[in-house]
């Protein structure tokens, strides 16, 4: 009954609401609470608020209503204070954190019955979590969140009072309040006297870096489990609190486009719920409504995708909560002109913005009891767990590498996920791991740390940590389709993403429920570094195998401590020491050493052991050449508009924030007037395509760069920058581009032989000594060969079939100093269309595995295993006294797929010692100049 009338009156409401213009004028608002237009002088639209104004206004609000509280939750990287707003009527805002228990309890079904549920069911208030604009440059979602905030918190009207009786609503203005600023700065900049609709012009295209992303440039809107943002840790930690049941995520997309909303089409996440996905169609039936009121244009589904959870329109659904994405077409803040002739302005576009989230709101209050009873059953259901041959637990095992498996831990605590930590070493029957080997019984140390998927965030856990999720047959065919026919894909995003592939751990699932003696997690506690032995008498060994010797080896670097590492492994002082182990000398490097490696020790989390013997039990002594000196890297990084923002904000952030190193960014116009001297590192970040790098390197360029690395330089580029310098028009390196050599595979698929094969033969004596049997060649393909327009036909064939981004096993030479620390073995993502074959002299560090092996997570076609089996993904090959190291895509995708990203980081930090020849001291002053 009471329901029904709330219905009736959000029905009379919207339909007041229901006319054109924004319409603040028509409705009745509290006396004593300002609008925006009081506060900063702006009406509606009129021009996209910038962050000072939004956070004063929102200020503003707290002090001056009852109706809403304004949350201070985290930074961004340049500083700026996150904030969102809660609004609610006075006296729920004044009992907001006995709500918050309340809906807390319906998402712990194991602490909370059906008699406890159903009051809270009855009378709380539900929560909407209102975000806008987490692209930069995507502006309107902004200034409809003001208006928006103004109208909950001072409309006297029947609609914002039922709003506030019914919700409590949180409004996170501004998602990305850096990359905001950056691009209103660039529009202020080129203002005109008179808006120009003209999209083709620079105030709607903006120019490099662009305002989508954050300050490091990366897409937030990728990152809700990844986690490598501060503002993604906030919004996390934030609606993790609040318990939501409506999430609304507000973007804008192409100026000449329309608007667009949920359903989703398919690939769909198998872990979203079906009774979620109709809900999501209820929202978007009343959200039509509200916008056929208007006459307004809108679609649904077209290209909106459910399968990537890194969302805000996707990670939602694994809380409980129904969560709608707004795409409303660009004005950049003005107005643009559309081929038809009509003219859509900013304030229009607000207004879209505006009328979406009213009706969102409208339709969780009028069905907030239904909705919060199915919240409540969405965690009874996850609780309950899952069915046989399902992941019943996954297991991580800390191995040599505890920090970077903490690393992970801690983000999966932060999304509210319980982990636990096997007290004792625990025997599970039936493990299967990311290798897809298993089930094989198998004892996992203590220290294990176990995820029981019994839990409230079961889905959650299955959408971010299940090592190969499937999609469905039906798309399967119809993505086949779209491939052959129209040779386009329907997949947005990349395929794969596992967190625990991505992050290279020693991972498993088992269909069992856990048998262990283990604690729950609170908190993950960080090791503490040291320094052993520290009077050493003869030097100091640190293992690369612990993701902190990165940092320990820059802060020696730093400190011009002289540093050795050998891609042997050795014992000393009866510990092991796996390759890539770091050795300082004391005869080598100034007092007081032991108290800088102390610090280093301790501020790094590092262990280092002081050693008083040269002498290992194995391996190769400490005082000889086996240890090779490192050198400094001074690294260049290319940037601009040629080069792709996810490869070039994943390298910025390496080296900023995780190596800290220091680093020079090099814009790709100043090239050629760039003394490259100073550098022994110069990174290329993956290109938009090959093409896009004519311009920027060009042949006297490209001279310029030879030369510099051929007088010792390390040259590291990836992706499509990779195949500009494999094409053969280049003559720069010998890794080939398979489509250039279709007429040679036979030679290149030989070499890979030969060289598998001189490892793995085993020594005969008798061949040896008496010359029996002889040795013959491998037996040749009997097949005869095609002609090459049949060669090139069939190769273009499988290019459509391309790999995006799923995940595959590559095989490294693990003696080669750029896998070292790494193991045998890592899980990479690829997204390319070009596959490299190298053989000697260029060295194959990882090649993509074969067969069934290769393909470890996501959509890879069988056309695409035959074209991208055994080719390279990583290579080094030497060019002078220098080296050039290509790898097939962005290793260090992300700035999450920190298993791979290694094999960059190896490059990098080891490469111009261990690769490269530098010329001797003493043979020419000013020699800092390789
Ligand atoms: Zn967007």
């Amino acid at each position: 009954m009471r329901r029904r009338m709330i219905l009736h009156l959000v029905v009379f409401a919207l339909a007041m609401w229901g006319q054109p213009g924004l319409a603040q004028e028509q409705q009745a608002y509290a006396t004593g609470i300002s609008s925006p237009k009081e506060a900063l002088g702006v009406e509606p639209g009129e021009r996209p608020l910038r962050y000072d104004e939004v956070v004063s206004y929102f200020r503003l609000l707290d002090r001056q209503s009852e109706r809403a509280v304004l949350v201070e939750n985290g930074h961004t990287f340049e500083g700026r204070t996150l904030v969102y707003l809660l609004v609610s009527s006075a006296e729920n805002l004044k009992r907001r954190e006995e709500i918050r228990r309340q809906l807390a309890a319906l998402a712990d079904p194991g602490a909370t019955g059906q008699a406890e549920a159903e009051p809270i069911i009855r009378h709380s208030p539900a929560v909407a979590w209102m975000m806008y604009s987490i692209h930069g440059d995507e502006l309107s979602g902004t200034d409809a969140a003001v208006w928006l905030a103004y109208r909950l918190v001072a409309g006297e009207d029947s609609l914002a009072r039922a709003l506030r009786r019914q919700l409590v609503v949180g409004i996170d203005p501004m998602e990305n309040p850096d990359g905001r600023e950056r691009f209103l700065a660039m529009m202020q900049q080129w203002q005109s006297s008179r808006p120009n609709p003209d999209v083709q012009s620079i105030q709607h295209t903006g120019v490099w870096p662009w305002g989508r992303g954050n300050h490091f440039l990366f897409d937030l809107n990728r990152d809700w489990f990844p986690l490598v943002n501060p503002e993604s840790w906030a919004r996390v930690k934030a609606v993790a609190y609040w318990h939501p049941q409506l999430v609304v995520d507000a973007h804008e997309m192409g100026s000449l486009d329309t608007y667009l909303f949920p359903p989703a089409r398919e690939p769909l996440n198998p872990n979203i719920t079906g009774a979620l996905k109709n809900w999501v169609h209820k929202f978007s039936q009343a959200q039509a409504r509200a916008f056929d009121q208007h006459g307004w244009s809108y679609y649904t589904r077209e290209w909106l995708e459910d399968w990537y959870p890194g969302y805000g329109s996707n990670w939602p659904y694994y809380r409980g909560a129904i969560p709608i994405l707004y795409e409303q077409a660009g004005t950049e803040g003005t107005v643009v002109l559309r081929p038809d002739g009509t003219r859509l302005t900013y304030r229009q576009a607000v207004e879209h913005q505006l009328v979406s989230s009213l009706s969102n709101l409208s339709t969780l209050a009028a069905n907030r009891q239904a909705i919060l009873r199915a919240y409540y059953r969405h965690y009874r259901e996850a609780v309950r767990g899952v069915g046989s041959g399902k992941p019943a637990a996954y297991y991580l095992v800390p191995g040599e590498n505890p920090s970077r498996l903490g690393e992970l831990v801690k983000r999966l605590l932060h999304q509210g996920i319980r982990c636990y930590l096997a007290e004792a070493p625990v025997t599970v029957p039936d493990l299967h791991d990311v290798w897809h080997d298993g089930p094989v019984r198998k004892t996992l140390p203590a220290g294990t740390v176990i995820i029981p998927t019994n839990q409230p965030l079961r889905f959650l856990i299955q959408a971010i940590l299940e090592f190969d999720p499937r999609m469905s047959t039906h798309f399967l065919k119809w993505e086949r389709e779209t491939l052959l026919k129209q040779h386009r894909t329907r997949l947005y995003e990349v395929s794969a993403w596992s967190l625990p592939l991505a992050y290279g751990v020693a991972a498993y699932w088992s269909g069992r429920p856990v048998r262990a003696n283990m604690m729950l997690l609170q908190t993950w506690e960080e090791a503490e570094g040291q320094l052993y032995n520290q009077d050493a008498g003869y030097g100091y060994v640190l293992s690369w195998r612990d993701d902190r010797a990165e940092q320990a080896l820059v802060r020696m670097f730093e400190a011009g401590i002289q540093v050795r590492a050998t891609v042997e492994d050795f014992s000393v002082s009866g510990r092991s020491f796996s390759g890539g182990a770091l050795l300082i000398r004391r005869n080598e490097n100034k007092d007081p050493l032991a108290s800088r490696l102390a610090e280093i020790a301790r501020s790094t989390g590092v262990e280092i052991l002081g050693v008083n013997t040269a002498r290992t039990s194995a391996g190769p002594d400490l005082g000889g050449n086996r240890f090779r000196l490192l050198v400094a890297p001074r690294v260049a990084v290319l940037a601009g508009s040629a080069f792709s923002t996810t490869s070039f904000s994943a390298l910025w952030y390496l080296l900023d924030q995780q190596l800290k190193l220091p680093y020079s960014i090099v814009h790709q116009d100043r090239l050629a007037q760039t003394d490259l001297r100073p550098y022994n590192v110069l990174i290329l970040p993956a290109a938009w395509s090959p093409q896009s790098l004519t311009d920027v390197l060009d042949k006297s360029v490209l001279k310029k760069i030879k030369t510099w690395v051929q007088q010792g330089g390390t040259l590291i580029a990836s992706g499509n920058s990779a195949a500009f310098l494999a094409d053969t028009a280049r003559h720069f390196s010998r890794v080939r581009l398979r489509r250039q050599v279709l007429d040679r595979l036979q030679e290149y698929a030989w070499a890979r032989r030969l060289f598998e094969g001189a490892l793995n033969r085993p020594v005969d004596s008798l061949a040896v000594w008496e010359a029996s049997p002889a040795v013959t060649t491998p037996p040749a393909n009997k097949e005869k060969p095609l002609g090459k327009s049949q060669l090139v036909q069939w190769d273009e064939h499988l290019r459509l079939f391309q790999p995006r981004g799923p995940i595959l096993r590559a095989d490294l030479n693990s003696e080669h100093w750029l896998a070292l620390g790494m193991g045998k073995r890592i899980p990479v993502l690829l997204y390319t269309s070009f596959a490299y074959l190298a053989k000697e002299p260029v060295q194959v560090v990882a090649r993509l595995s074969e067969g069934k092996t290769l393909r470890l997570s996501g959509l890879l076609w069988p056309e695409a295993r035959t074209r991208w089996q055994n080719t390279a993904y990583a290579t080094r090959e030497a060019l002078g006294s220098g080296q050039v190291i290509l790898f097939a895509d962005e290793p260090f995708f992300r700035a999450f797929f920190h298993g791979s990203g290694r094999l960059l980081i190896n490059a990098i930090l080891l490469g111009p010692g261990m690769g490269t020849s530098p010329p001797m001291p003493g043979l020419g002053a000013g020699s800092s100049a390789n």
